[in-house]
């Protein structure tokens, strides 16, 4: 960080460069999650929108909506949805618009597994 520093102060840098590569540390971030719509069914949506501790998943009529502008990554609804989300291992999730932090999720035909 020092080195960063006096390098930056040097050349007169106040900023740096987008990374051009992920950093392989980001792997290993929490991230919002994935869905597998065809797992999906509407009683898991309800069970999922239940258990979500920061209100960032809700049912409409036949889609999940997840807000990932809410969501914080805790991971309960992937542990708790029996295969039907995993950790979608995406962190650039800049949006211009409120809008676009909204993923709608056809709910599938898939039965609740327990
Ligand atoms: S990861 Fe956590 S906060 Fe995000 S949608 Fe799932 S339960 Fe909600």
């Amino acid at each position: 960080m020092a080195l960063w520093l006096f390098r930056g102060l040097r050349k007169g840098v106040v900023t740096t460069r987008y990374p051009a590569v992920t950093d392989p540390w980001a792997r290993g971030l929490p991230t919002p999650p994935a869905f597998d719509e065809r797992l999906l069914s509407r009683a898991l949506a309800d069970r999922l929108v239940e258990i979500c501790p920061s209100r960032a998943l809700a049912r409409e009529d036949d889609c999940l909506v997840l807000d990932v502008g809410a969501c914080t990554a805790c991971g309960r609804c992937i542990s708790q949805s029996a295969g039907a989300a995993r950790p979608s291992r995406l962190f650039e999730l800049a949006a211009t618009g409120r809008e676009q932090l909204l993923k709608r999720i056809a709910i599938g035909s898939g039965e609740i597994v327990a």
